[in-house]
């Protein structure tokens, strides 16, 4: 199989699928925005986690049934 762009994820910034991968990072050729290929999405679920469990923690005690 060779190498595309189509399991690359689009460019956050502009929505263009010309994303390529340079080291760690993925680079758009269309604006030039970088993005880290790993940790994004984990940092997403983890960032969703943490404000999801402080929300809960503060309106527990304020929405008690
Ligand atoms: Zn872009």
């Amino acid at each position: 199989m060779p190498m595309s762009t189509e399991n690359l994820p689009k460019c956050p910034a502009c929505q263009e699928d010309m994303t390529y991968p340079d080291g760690e990072n993925y680079v758009c050729a269309q604006c030039g925005h970088e993005w880290p290929i790993a940790g994004i999405a984990e940092e997403a679920d983890a960032g969703l986690i943490v404000k999801d469990a402080k929300e809960t923690q503060i309106y527990s005690p304020l929405m008690t049934t």
